[in-house]
């Protein structure tokens, strides 16, 4: 069996566990908004791995665990509130909290309705579990009761794995004050026999003690041993997590050994330590408000290329992601690159490389193409700049980037994309990808040679119809005329856009138009 890429070397390290079906997991706190930094570790990677087995014909389920049961540690930014109203959850679990944006009943809430919304528009379909719901059902009384029972044990393990200090004494559970609804109390002792603990509550302006069941939601497992019972529970194969989880001593090797240990599962999950992405060197994260969510990513660039970039990327890669850098164009031409080598149409640098393309880009599809057809992105930021969206396809017709006989489905999807180039460059690109037609510019001096050689360019405009025919034609007349690149291509950014550099020229020239175009240079050279 060959393998080729990190998906199907977990696909194929899971196929030797020889099971029915195969459980995949990620969980996340609904504190706070949702972005494309929690979707990849939490619901892409496993999802990537999922997918990857499911072509070996293996029955696959995705959980995905709201972990609504943790609680508010603080309140997120961009949440247009004032603070101060809301300071009173700081300490509650997301599923008891009144929701800060209106239309909800509870924080988890608020923050799940998005996720619910758009993941499914990136082809993700997941079991929305609640934590919350979930220990409120009493499904992990079992998991509370072998963990107090064993309180001394988990200390044990913990202290020796982590390198920790706990208390010979330290329960495993936070209880669920009845008095101020937050889990900030400390059990005291677990009365094995009534089967109840004795907790005080730490919150300063609360400080309840009380003895109760710790059953059917009134408690919550340490998150260590809480991420060992779903384990256990759920029989899960694979989690991936952020990679700090990962450490040695850390909080994945404390809770492999629990399952071991303390629920006698001898299997763990077979774990990928994910990456962050980052913007700008920073980590996506909701408290530094640099979070991209999946609703604006789908206004910049497709479900596609979203699930393009998980697997193309192992998840131990940090991903820089900034929208408002030129490197987003590269991601789209890597895309459409993988799009080339998936029909044919082109080779990678090896025979590796192309399969790994190929595999990626059959991985990331949501339809598959029946014929290939493409409109680069960064042709499509230059004609949206001139034309209306729902000429392009005719445009890119004509200039046989695309064929004459689109279907309306393939026009649809070639609108789409000019609209997400048209919403890129207007809410994110550089100033650089900006173009306008010159009004004035400075007119370059030209010589006798030069002087031909841009006479010979506006007959290849005036006949070529294609783009690159044209911006063939271009670096004929360079190598004819011994021109410099720099040099020739630069004459014509001067006269056009006023600049010395620019997109690619024959594209920009049919963006702009090949009569004006023909027209200033035919004043260049009247005045040369
Ligand atoms: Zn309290």
């Amino acid at each position: 069996m060959q393998t080729f890429g990190w998906a199907d070397k977990i696909a194929q390290e899971l196929l030797k566990r020889n099971k029915e079906t195969y459980v995949f997991h990620g969980m996340w706190t609904p504190s706070g908004f949702f972005h494309i930094g929690n979707a990849r570790s939490e619901v892409f990677t496993p999802y990537a791995a999922k997918h990857a087995l499911e072509s070996y014909n293996k029955k696959c389920i995705q959980n995905f665990i709201i972990d609504d049961f943790d609680v508010i540690r603080k309140i997120p930014l961009g949440l247009n509130i004032a603070e101060k109203d809301y300071e009173e959850y700081l300490g509650y679990p997301c599923a008891l909290a009144k929701s800060p944006l209106p239309g909800f009943k509870t924080w988890a809430e608020a923050f799940v309705s998005n996720v619910k919304e758009f993941l499914p528009k990136y082809g993700i379909k997941v079991n929305y579990i609640s934590a919350y719901e979930t220990y409120k059902a009493g499904i992990f009384n079992y998991a509370i009761k072998i963990s107090l029972d064993n309180a001394k044990k988990i200390v044990e393990i913990w202290n020796k794995i982590a390198n920790a200090n706990k208390p010979e004494s330290f329960l495993p559970i936070q209880v669920l004050c009845p008095k101020c609804k937050k889990l900030t109390t400390e059990a005291k002792e677990w009365l094995a026999d009534a089967e109840e603990v004795s907790f005080v509550c730490k919150n300063p302006n609360c400080k309840y003690e009380g003895v109760i069941s710790p059953y059917n939601g009134n408690a919550k497992l340490h998150w260590r041993v809480h991420w060992a019972a779903h384990w256990h529970y759920y029989k899960v194969d694979f989690e991936s997590g952020g990679k700090d989880h990962f450490a040695a001593g850390g909080s994945v090797d404390v809770s492999r050994a629990f399952l071991k240990e303390i629920f006698k599962c001898d299997i763990p999950p077979l774990g990928v330590p994910t990456e962050f992405v980052q913007v700008g060197g920073k980590k996506m994260a909701g408290s530094v408000g640099n979070v991209i969510s999946l609703d604006e990513w789908l206004k910049v660039g497709s479900a596609e290329l979203f699930r393009f970039l998980n697997f193309i990327y192992r998840p131990q890669t940090v991903i820089e992601l900034s929208l408002s850098h030129q490197n987003f164009l590269l991601l789209y031409e890597r895309f459409e690159r993988a799009e080339r080598i998936y029909f044919g149409l082109e080779e990678a640098e090896n025979e590796k490389l192309t399969m790994l393309y190929k595999r990626a880009y059959e991985l990331s599809i949501l339809e598959r193409k029946k014929r290939f057809y493409q409109a680069p992105f960064s042709t499509l930021l230059q004609l949206v700049q001139f034309k209306e969206l729902d000429e392009i396809p005719n445009i890119l017709k004509t200039l046989k980037v695309l064929p004459s006989d689109l279907t309306p489905n393939e026009e649809r999807n070639i609108i789409k994309k000019a609209e997400r180039a048209k919403y890129w460059l207007e809410h994110y690109a550089p100033e650089t990808l900006k173009i306008k037609f010159a009004e004035t510019y400075p007119k370059p001096a030209l010589n006798e040679n030069e002087l031909q050689a841009v006479k010979k360019a506006i007959k290849a405009i005036e006949g070529s119809e294609s783009i690159d025919a044209l911006q063939k034609a271009f670096f004929q007349i360079k190598k004819e005329y011994n021109i410099d690149a720099k040099r020739f291509f630069g004459i014509f950014y001067n006269v056009l856009i006023a600049k010395d550099s620019g997109p690619k020229l024959a594209t920009l020239i049919f963006a702009l138009g090949r009569e004006r175009v023909i027209k200033r240079l035919n004043e260049l050279i009247a005045s040369s």
